[in-house]
């Protein structure tokens, strides 16, 4: 299973990737991850992307199109991944497509701007794994570590609200579009994200043909 998560960021798809990732037991896949692993280890990519990623504007194509498809052919995609916060442009799924990626379903996660806002102001995340936590709907059971690997859960610098609502701007200029993209592949699924990440989760492996 090759699966693509689209929805606007703040919409549940790290949670929900990583929950599926657990379940299929296939890596989940997460560009945004990636580039921040990199920003932390000061790598020469990290650097490049530092004033983009901090400012809540998208890197460009053709090194977010370097970075998936070296990971895609590391061997544990072989059965399959989840594809987390990528492709975000109609240039990245073209690409993709035109690389031979093959994608079975893509899932959107639908959810209010109004209601974003308010979850992202509560978002944490692993500063070591990149783990997502939510102080009230999904609170890590220490407060501050994270329970998979004990790192530290912090606010992310691109989650202050002025950068989200500039993010939630180029979500529905520019990746909203992919839905269309998709749909006309017949390979589209919408599923409702205002409601509790179990339930999300229900209608996530419904969507994809899993049993629940
Ligand atoms: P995310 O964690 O998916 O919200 O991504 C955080 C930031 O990483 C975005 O605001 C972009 O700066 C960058 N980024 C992640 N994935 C992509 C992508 N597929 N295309 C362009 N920029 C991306």
């Amino acid at each position: 299973m090759n699966l693509i998560l689209l929805g606007a960021p703040g919409a549940g798809k790290g949670t929900q990737a990583e929950m599926l990732s657990q379940r299929l037991g296939i890596p989940s896949i997460s560009t945004g991850n990636m580039l921040r692993e990199a920003m932390k280890n000061h790598t020469p990519l990290g650097e490049k992307v530092r004033t983009c990623m901090d400012s809540g504007k998208l890197v460009s194509d053709e090194l977010i199109m370097e970075l998936i498809s070296g990971r895609i052919a590391e061997p544990d995609c072989k059965n399959g991944f989840i594809l987390d916060g990528v492709p975000r442009t109609l240039v990245q799924a073209e690409a993709m497509d035109a690389a031979g990626i093959p994608i079975d379903r893509v899932v959107s996660i639908e959810i209010d701007d109004a209601v974003i806002v308010g979850r992202m102001s509560g978002r944490r995340v692993c500063t070591k794994c990149g783990s997502s936590y939510h102080i009230s709907a999904n609170p890590p059971k220490t407060d501050g570590i994270c329970d998979l690997c004990g790192g530290e859960v912090a606010t992310r610098k691109d989650d202050e609200p002025e950068t989200v609502l500039s993010r939630l701007g180029i979500y529905h200029e520019t990746t909203e579009v992919l839905k269309d993209y998709y749909r006309k592949q017949g390979k589209l699924f919408l599923v409702e994200g205002d409601q509790p990440i179990e339930d999300a989760n229900r209608d996530i492996l419904r969507a994809i043909g899993e049993t629940v």
